[in-house]
């Protein structure tokens, strides 16, 4: 029988790259709750309708991208694609808002049908944060220094920050005007996804990916022009607080995000080191979103990090260094030891944080220092025949290729006292 593979653009994350994984989920939650961010956690799958109007019709991901099924009771479902309409959703459902404004964080993966290459995969993970009931720039730069921050702490120096805005209801209709007065006449030669969206949707073509569309986007009239005075005193404003806080960023006026819900301030993050897939970080305000999922008028902001662009950066930046060696590698000779380790090797899982790692098996002292470098452990606390006559163990540090030898106590507990001053 052939084995059964995982679908085409899913991954297994497995050790030591899990640990990774753990690292960055913990980092990104550590800075969530420094900015007094909470979890919110949403299911997995939605009713289709939500993401057909908390997307919108006529984005990539609603067109092309939705992993869309008939549950039994032949309901529309979809796999959810971001994370930003569930999380509305809740909200709405639960009558939060109510209680004012709300600051929200999430963790998990989404499902999108694309072609999977480096950096595009089928089921991805986000972190992105969402501050709803904030209308002031000041909740824009908080969101926005939540990814820096990220970033700075992994010290991936080549992220760039582009900013641009796609200013609201008043003035949008003369940026559109604007653009359909640039694209009509070269209708034809724009790509087919171009030619059907000019008429609904002419901002999206900024954001098109297609070459038979590059010339006509360079040369397109930009929104900053055209902004409403509310809509550039809220862009100005957040300038000058990215300014004040010694964040950098570029203006960029070719930057529309391709999600339909957007208002005023958005912003990319965009890093070399990731290739075709540049954009680690999306992200931006969203003011019309709430009121056009149901509920009371409610200005938001916020961003979506996809993680293993992001584990791309960092790998990029830190190279292939060795991992880290940490914790001990009980290694037992002889079924005498071996009774005895047992017990101490629980005492060591106790106390220590460390990993305390046994392999049981009764193997050769060569053949388990091969498991303890795979293990990437720090220590080895051996035991035979010899130590136990002479009522010692011997603790070898890994990494220097040291041995010392020690008292073995008649309590475990003892033993893992002495391991653990003598580890740190
Ligand atoms: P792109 O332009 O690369 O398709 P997007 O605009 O569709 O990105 P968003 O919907 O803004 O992406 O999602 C936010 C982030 O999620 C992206 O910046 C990226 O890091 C990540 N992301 C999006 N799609 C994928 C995918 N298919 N695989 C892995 N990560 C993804
Ligand atoms: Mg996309």
């Amino acid at each position: 029988m052939n084995p059964i593979s995982a679908p085409r653009g899913t991954q297994d994350i497995v050790p030591p790259e899990s640990a990774d994984w753990n690292r960055l989920e913990a980092e990104c939650r550590d800075i969530a709750h420094r900015f007094g961010y909470g979890e919110i956690r949403t299911p997995m799958f939605e009713a289709t309708e939500l993401f057909e109007r908390g997307v919108g019709e006529t984005t990539d991901i609603v067109e092309k991208e939705m992993y869309t099924f008939r549950d039994k009771a032949d309901r529309s479902m979809t796999l959810r694609p971001e994370l930003t309409a569930g999380t509305v959703r809740a909200l709405l459902q639960h009558n939060l808002l109510a209680q004012g404004p709300q600051r929200l964080y999430y963790i998990g993966p989404f499902f999108r049908y694309e072609r999977p290459q480096a950096g595009r995969y089928r089921q991805a993970n986000q972190f992105g944060v969402e501050c709803f009931g904030d209308a002031g720039a000041e909740a824009d730069v908080e969101v926005i220094q939540i990814a820096a921050r990220l970033i700075a702490r992994y010290g991936i120096d080549d992220a760039v920050l582009h900013l641009n805005s796609v200013g609201d209801a008043t003035c949008r209709p003369r940026y559109r005007e604007a653009l359909l007065a640039h694209f009509r006449p070269h209708l034809a030669e724009l790509s087919d996804d171009s030619q059907r969206r000019l008429e609904r949707n002419p901002l999206r073509i900024l954001d098109s990916k297609d070459a038979r569309d590059a010339p006509f986007v360079r040369d397109a009239p930009t929104f900053i022009d055209l902004l409403c005075e509310p809509c550039r005193a809220h862009f100005d404003a957040l300038r000058g607080y990215l300014d004040g806080l010694e964040i950098a960023y570029v203006v960029n006026p070719r930057l529309v995000r391709g999600l339909d819900y957007y208002t005023r301030t958005v912003f990319e993050f965009t890093s070399a080191a990731l290739g075709a897939q540049s954009t680690v970080c999306g992200g931006g305000r969203y003011d019309g979103l709430v009121a056009a999922l149901g509920g009371p008028p409610t200005p938001g902001v916020g961003f979506g990090l996809g993680l293993e662009r992001f584990l791309m950066m960092v790998r990029a930046v830190a190279g292939d260094r060795p991992p880290l060696r940490r914790g001990l590698q009980a290694i037992a000779l002889g079924e005498g030891a071996l009774a005895r380790l047992v017990p101490i090797v629980s005492a060591l899982r106790e106390r220590w944080t460390q990993p305390t790692f046994a392999d049981w098996q009764d193997r050769k002292l060569t053949a388990h220092f091969k498991v303890a470098d795979r293990n990437a452990a720090r220590w080895a606390l051996i035991l035979g025949d010899q130590e136990l006559e002479a009522n010692e163990f011997v603790l070898r540090d890994l990494d220097v290729r040291t041995d010392r030898r020690l008292p073995l106590a008649s309590s475990a507990a003892e033993v893992a006292r002495v391991v653990v001053e003598a580890t740190t």
